[in-house]
């Protein structure tokens, strides 16, 4: 089975529905402040316009609970796309109403239209057949773009592509491209080969871990889920993040990799505080001398320069987690020196997850990553080894 890409379908002058993701953080004040994720939808998006399509494009924005509201409207985000692409977009008043499908049939060549927020729709998140024939309704073409989104089988993201035959839907260019990073780093990747995992809990990644380890030659473990695996090999923790449940889990994973004769780190040293905020006391301590009142933040210099060096050989490698609570200044240096280390690395190197994709760009290293993926969930469960619902329904038998 093979993706089904976008340049392999014939689209010209057809109506298309583009499922973007347009999921941009915002501010107080609805201003976006930062559209990578709408910069990286551009390619597909012109694609379109230079093959005289007429273009619905679809997205959710946040967790709306009841319907349509101001906040969550998709409007900021026509304004962006305008001044992107600098021509007309037009914004429709929902996501199937009257006055939207008719907005939708009138659309000429070249023309853009821009529906509601997905969610202001309640049969959004539960794959509603009728939503997603609705949808469909509307063009003749369907195209995800939407990787953050497509391991969720959602009416615009799943339902919606059962609408159409495999010669009238394809994956955009963004969501191929991180389909082929993935498969390429998990399955074909230049050794050695190193995964940092960071991050808050093990529980969100265990999956992920369990899939990585027989994979890579090193693995290399820091941020909250450290302390997991360090109370495991019977360290002091004190208040630091613990999931005492997975402690067997833990052991299994430090099992299996050294069965496997996988490199596996963790933390020597840790900057411990007296409480979660800025203004508490923070002291750098051995992980054999962490005191019972304080909390492991950030992972200290001695862990910092280890897993710098344990990365120095290494030609691929994929981080997911940040080291510390990296929101806060205070805790961020760890956390930043890994970042400068993977950016000047000769490896391959594939960051994924919000949070250090958020990382990397406040580090000044975004540049000098290879591939940033726009979709955190998404790039874990490709980790994991799953068949995305969004991408399984564009795939085609190979001949
Ligand atoms: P995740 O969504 O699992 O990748 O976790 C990212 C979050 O982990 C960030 O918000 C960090 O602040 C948090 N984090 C990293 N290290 C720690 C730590 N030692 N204690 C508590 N939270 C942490």
């Amino acid at each position: 089975m093979k993706l089904q890409e976008l340049k392999n379908i014939d689209i010209a002058s057809k109506r298309v529905f583009i499922r973007c993701d347009f999921n941009v953080p915002m501010d107080a004040d609805n201003n976006i402040t930062d559209d990578r994720r709408i910069r990286s939808a551009l390619s597909t998006i012109r694609y379109c316009i230079d093959n005289d399509c007429s273009i619905i494009l679809a997205s959710h924005f946040g967790r709306p609970k009841n319907g349509f509201e101001e906040g969550f409207s998709l409007k900021p985000i026509a304004k962006r796309l305008h001044t992107l692409l600098k021509q007309e977009i037009k914004m429709a008043p929902s996501i199937i109403g009257e006055k939207t499908i008719e907005m939708a049939k009138n659309l000429q060549s070249g023309e853009i239209l821009l529906l509601e927020n997905m969610r202001f729709e309640a049969g959004e998140t539960k794959n509603d057949p009728e939503l997603s024939k609705k949808l469909a309704s509307m063009a003749d073409v369907f195209v995800n773009d939407a990787f953050g989104v497509s391991h969720r089988a959602h009416a615009s993201v799943e339902g919606i592509a059962q609408h159409f035959d495999i010669k009238s839907k394809a994956a955009g260019f963004l969501l191929a491209k991180e389909i082929k990073f993935f498969h390429h780093i998990v399955h074909n990747p230049t050794r050695p080969f190193v995964s940092i995992v960071g991050g808050s809990k093990i529980s969100g990644k265990l999956e992920a871990l369990y899939n990585l380890v027989p994979k890579v030659d090193k693995i290399i473990i820091g941020g909250g889920m450290a302390f997991t695996f360090l109370k495991a090999l019977g360290h002091e923790v004190g208040k630091s993040l613990v999931e005492d449940d997975l402690i067997p889990e833990a052991l299994k994973i430090m099992a299996e990799a050294k069965k496997l004769g996988v490199k596996l780190y963790l933390p020597v040293d840790v900057i411990v505080a007296e409480a979660f905020n800025e203004e508490a006391i923070a002291k750098l301590v051995t992980v054999q001398e962490m005191p019972s009142e304080w909390m492991g933040l950030d992972i200290g210099n001695a862990t910092a320069q280890l897993f710098s060096l344990a990365l120095r050989d290494a030609n691929t490698i994929l981080w997911n987690g940040p080291m510390g609570v990296y929101e806060m200044d205070k805790f961020a240096k760890g956390s930043t020196k890994i970042s400068h280390a993977v950016a000047s690395s000769f490896a391959t190197t594939v960051v994924g997850g919000g949070d250090t994709a958020d990382l990397v760009r406040v580090t000044g290293d975004e540049d000098e990553m290879t591939f940033i993926s726009t979709g955190g969930g998404a790039s874990l469960e490709l980790i994991e080894g799953k068949v995305l619902p969004g991408v399984k329904a564009l795939l085609v038998e190979e001949d």
